[in-house]
This record gives structure tokens, C-alpha cells and sequence, in this order.
């Protein structure tokens, strides 16, 4: 990728019940406490594609939250690359990787012999073991312990870490069996929580086709070539597949699934829901920031968004419930958008890059041998 500068992202917070006190008495709080928060990431969301097509958003998604929360266009997260592993780390925790130990999405381990996710857990396969600190999830477990916090994305690695160490459960969806799952750590997810199958997945191999539906709707007649973009239908069941918008209808299905399984929201103690749209990243590297389909990826979530919000007014009222939305990481231009208007950009091979590395590195190490990546032996300066 190019070194151009990634957008800073989009923070909001919503707080419904956030009220006027000037009149209140000194004994009456700030403000209600609510009965639900619910922590919204887009993965890979640009703060400049809210600014850039709010015209086209429906009332009730991102411009509601937009015009009527607290809104911080500018906001930038302290880290050199940003990732989805730490970037949900620090949303939930406000740590750097300095202190919560999750610096990228995998690395080398030196006590396993090879290259780990973030969420490896020998154990249990995946869990949030290897983060340091806590999240707002873990603080109202400590806080109350009748507290709720569940999480979920299409990501392990998102799901895993939004929901810090005490969730009852983090879900994230396995593209091979076609199902959510969760991971043993969560200890008392009953039975038909494990695996779930919700109706809004489709049958695997389905071919799905990519419509621009949403752009039809927001733009006016003519305003764009269909004929040159969205010739293809994705399939499910791929890592490409969960590009299309069912996607992220299926994330927003599935929250709202969790809500009423978990009765989030319905008692005085405030529960946590805390859910990634991984979509939006897979469509994003697929597509590139600028792209229509990116676009009608953003307006599709756009209306799941209003839905979902109405849903949870209804559900649980309006003035009981707080919403934050953000983004783990913006994402630079494509090598090809940016050198249409002249800024130098290419591409890498990564082989190569790689081979120069190591032969640099042999030099240094005065090493006539390939670098075996098991034998740590080889890494040691003597002096
Ligand atoms: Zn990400």
C-alpha cells in the first residue's frame, strides 16, 4: 500500500439519555443511567465517507447519530499502524499496545514456533487471553457483577476483543460451517447458544448477486455507470462473500437475536452490547475506499442502522439506551485512484521485499545458512 495518510476516524456517541440539569435538584443525577450500551465499530469506516455522503444517508442511521449525538469528526487513535486486533483493543480499553500486549492481528511466537492470531488460546482455541487490562464490558462486570456483556462481529479477533475478559459470550461467524459460534472460554453459554443459524444467513454457495439498489435509490438517474461496476455476484461461504450488504444484515440480525436471548436491557443494571460490521472491511479491500460498491455497502448499513435503532427504541425505549459508533482503522486509497491524480503510489512484492531482508540480515549475522524461524539461536547478537 501507499505511505499516504489514512483518514482519522469518526467517533459518536449518542446518549439518549443525556438531559438538560440545570433546573434538576443537587440530589437527582447527571443524567439516567442507562439500561443498555451498545458500542457500533465499522470496520475500516473513513471518517471522510460520513462527511462525504451525508447527503444521501436516511434519516434515522448515521445522520441521526451524526446530528443528533456527540459528534468527533477528527478523532485519531494513538498507534503507528492501526489494525482491527488493537484498533477493538484500545476502543474498548483506551490502552496502547504498549500496555494491553495486542500490537497487530498475529505475530511470531516464540513458545508455540509460529505465527499466532491474537486471540490464540491453546486451550480454548481463541479467546481474549492474550489482552492485557480491561474494556467498559470487564469495568460493569467488576462494577455489578448482574451486568451483561456480550459482543459479536463476523471477525473472531473484533467479537473477541469488544467483549474483554468477562463477556458471557463473544460470537463471531465461521464461514466454513456457516454458523455463529463462540469459543468454551465463555464458560455458561447454554447449549443452543453455541452454535447459531439465524435466518438471515443464506444457504453456502449461494450466488448472491451485487446490485447498486441503495445508489439507485440515493442518486439521481444517470449519476453513475452501473454497466462499468457491479458486473458480479458474490458467493457465501468465501471470505469475498461477506462483502455483500446481507453481511452486515446478518451482523444487525444477529445483535438483535442476542438482545432478546440475553434480555439485554431490561433490568436496572447496565448491560454492555457490543457488535463489529467486519463487512465493511472485507468490501473495502475488495473495492477499495472509493468505489461504488463501497458506497453501496455504506448506504446499505446505513438503512440497517436506522432499522436497528428503531428496533431498540421500541425494545427498550429511547431514554434507556446509548450508542457509540466508530471505527477501528480508516484505510488509504488504491495505488490506482491515487495516481489518477498524480500522487505517486505503487505496489510491493512482498517476496522480494522479503528476500532482500533476509539477506541483509544474514550479512549482519555473518549467517551463511537460511534463517530458520525455530531456532531462536539464530537471532542473538553475541556482543
Ligand atoms: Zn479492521
Amino acid at each position: 500500500m501507499t505511505p499516504l495518510r489514512c483518514f482519522p476516524l469518526a467517533l459518536l456517541f449518542w446518549f439518549t439519555a443525556l438531559t438538560t440539569v440545570a433546573s434538576a435538584s443537587r440530589a437527582k443525577p447527571l443524567f439516567d443511567k442507562p439500561k443498555l450500551i451498545v458500542l457500533i465499530v465499522v470496520d475500516q469506516l473513513r471518517s471522510d465517507q460520513l462527511t462525504q455522503n451525508m447527503a444521501l444517508f436516511k434519516k434515522g442511521g448515521f445522520k441521526k447519530l451524526m446530528e443528533e449525538g456527540s459528534y468527533i469528526p477528527f478523532a485519531e487513535y494513538p498507534l503507528l499502524q492501526n489494525l482491527t486486533c488493537p484498533g477493538h483493543a484500545l476502543i474498548v480499553s483506551g490502552s496502547t499496545p504498549a500496555h494491553n500486549k495486542i500490537p497487530l492481528n498475529e505475530w511470531f511466537s516464540f513458545s508455540e514456533k509460529k505465527v499466532i492470531p491474537c486471540t490464540f488460546d491453546p486451550q480454548h482455541g481463541h479467546s481474549p487471553k492474550n489482552f492485557l487490562g480491561s474494556t467498559i464490558g470487564d469495568e460493569l462486570r467488576l462494577n455489578n457483577s448482574k451486568a451483561k456483556v456480550v459482543s459479536l462481529a463476523l471477525k473472531d479477533r473484533s467479537a473477541i476483543m469488544l467483549g474483554g475478559h468477562s463477556a458471557l459470550a463473544a460470537y463471531w461467524f465461521h464461514v466454513d460451517k456457516n454458523l455463529w459460534v463462540t469459543s468454551s472460554y465463555y464458560q455458561n453459554v447454554p447449549l443452543h447458544l453455541r452454535e447459531v443459524r439465524r435466518p438471515m444467513i443464506p444457504e453456502k454457495n449461494t450466488e448472491l448477486p451485487f446490485e447498486p439498489q441503495q445508489l439507485r435509490k440515493a442518486l439521481p438517474k444517470k449519476a453513475f455507470d452501473a454497466s462499468k461496476s457491479f458486473n458480479r455476484t458474490l458467493k457465501w461461504g468465501t471470505k469475498d462473500g461477506l462483502s455483500h450488504p446481507i453481511a452486515g444484515k446478518a451482523v444487525f440480525d444477529f445483535a438483535e437475536f442476542l438482545i432478546e436471548q440475553y434480555e439485554l436491557g431490561t433490568d436496572e443494571v447496565t448491560d454492555f452490547l457490543a457488535l463489529s460490521l467486519s463487512n465493511h472491511d472485507y468490501g473495502g479491500h475488495l473495492f477499495g475506499p472509493h468505489a461504488p460498491e463501497t458506497l453501496e455497502i455504506l448506504l446499505n448499513e446505513d438503512e440497517q442502522l436506522a432499522g436497528f435503532l428503531k428496533g431498540l427504541k421500541k425494545r427498550i425505549g429511547e431514554k434507556s439506551f446509548w450508542v457509540i459508533l466508530t471505527a477501528d482503522h480508516g484505510v488509504a486509497p488504491l495505488v490506482e485512484t491515487a495516481l489518477t491524480v498524480q500522487i505517486p503510489a505503487g505496489r510491493i512484492d512482498l517476496k522480494s521485499a522479503i528476500n532482500v531482508v533476509e539477506d541483509q540480515l544474514k550479512k549482519k549475522l555473518a549467517l551463511s545458512r537460511k534463517l530458520d524461524p525455530f531456532n531462536t539461536d539464530a537471532y542473538l547478537f553475541k556482543s
